[in-house]
């Protein structure tokens, strides 16, 4: 462990405090933003929030792109939109950030928890079709949780730390079952699948841009599409639902206030002009780390076949919980930010009634997982 913290504070050039993640701004961000300032259109009106929509649009491949205030939002706005009512039911996986299961309560559904791969860390696809083949109806058309009686819309598979789940796969069991597919993308904006940008595959993906993902604006999202009503049906409910008219304030639906500001979306757009030397040079940092833990007892997880992974946050396999927690703390005593993985959603107090199937990877998972400073280096 002492080696470990030697080794990192040496690719890192530094004895001070290591952080996970932190932003970094390389080129036009503050002359981006100071163009808003004097151009006075800091809100939410102006070129910027265009611009940003077309850079991810281009660099996702995705038809349509519509900013949002942060990606939790993003997932909110997902769900809505994927036609996620109350009393109906959603997949996920239980290995993921809070934000995902959260959204999917804040449209008063309940979250079901599918194990994930150990290769993807991603929802796994079999044990997706095993659950239903096992629990659903279809009535019809439409799947039916036999023991719940509810409807299963949607299911939301996560790329965990960019690195991309079985996605094709994912999407060709839940086809059988008329179940719509929304990706969290959250950590991923740079890892493609098969050649294809993760959040591209499903109905709907979405995007962050939080201080600590891969680029940031500060607090940012993106709802991703190639469907062109939902995006235009996403723009109307993140700007309140108005109607366009020259004066008058008319609403046609219950809308959100979930717009980016043209200040955040102009470092968006700056962040952009960077994402792939970003990324590169993130993929060099996975390799040093490769090289290095290869001659440990421990491994780094690296990207899984057909993929290209942004290695967002890199992920050290430690052998059980007590090496695990130990590592944890050494390491951050010594001022190296390490994290373990999420605690799992099935085990916080939300959602400790919400069904599951057999977690076997994601417990085993929990326990070895440690993530460790991946910063762009300079
Ligand atoms: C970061 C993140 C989000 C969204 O986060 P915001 O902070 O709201 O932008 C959603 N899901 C996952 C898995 C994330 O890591």
């Amino acid at each position: 462990m002492k080696e470990f913290v030697e080794f990192v504070r040496k690719i890192y050039k530094t004895k001070d405090f290591l952080p996970l993640h932190e932003p970094k701004f390389l080129g036009n961000e503050k002359k981006y933003v100071n163009e808003c300032i004097d151009s006075t259109f800091v809100s939410s009106v102006g070129k910027f929030v265009d611009q940003f929509e077309e850079k991810v649009k281009e660099y996702t491949g995705a038809k349509y792109a519509v900013a949002a205030v942060n990606g939790t939002a993003a997932l909110h706005i997902a769900l809505i939109l994927a036609g996620v009512q109350a009393e109906e039911e959603v997949i996920t996986q239980p290995l993921t950030f809070i934000a995902t299961s959260n959204a999917i309560r804040y449209t008063c559904a309940h979250p079901v928890f599918i194990d994930v791969d150990k290769e993807t860390l991603g929802l796994s696809p079999e044990k997706l079709e095993k659950f239903l083949n096992d629990n659903v109806i279809l009535k019809d058309g439409y799947a039916f949780n036999k023991s719940t009686n509810r409807l299963i819309r949607t299911c939301v598979p996560m790329h965990t730390f960019g690195h991309p789940c079985r996605i094709q796969q994912i999407i060709e069991v839940c086809k059988k079952y008329n179940i719509s597919v929304i990706e969290d993308a959250a950590e991923s904006l740079g890892s493609f699948y098969k050649g294809k940008h993760t959040g591209t595959f499903g109905l709907i993906g979405t995007l962050s841009f939080n201080g600590n993902k891969t680029i940031t604006t500060g607090g940012g999202g993106m709802i991703i599409t190639n469907d062109e009503s939902i995006a235009k049906h996403a723009k109307h409910i993140t700007t309140q639902a108005k109607v366009p008219h020259p004066w008058e304030y008319i609403h046609d639906e219950i809308g959100y206030n979930y717009r980016l500001t043209n200040i955040n979306a102009a470092i968006g757009v700056a962040q952009m002009e960077n994402l792939e030397s970003i990324i590169n040079n993130k993929r060099e940092t996975a390799k040093t780390y490769q090289e290095y833990f290869d001659k440990t007892n421990w491994n780094l997880f690296t990207e899984p076949e057909d993929s290209r992974s942004n290695y967002w946050l890199n992920i050290v396999m430690m052998n059980n919980k007590g090496e695990r927690d130990e590592f944890l703390k050494y390491t951050n005593e010594n001022d190296v930010m390490t994290r373990p993985v999420w605690r799992l959603m099935n085990k916080l107090d939300m959602f400790k009634k919400c069904q599951t199937a057999n977690l076997d990877n994601a417990e085993y998972l929990e326990d070895r997982i440690v993530n460790v400073p991946s910063s762009y280096r300079m």
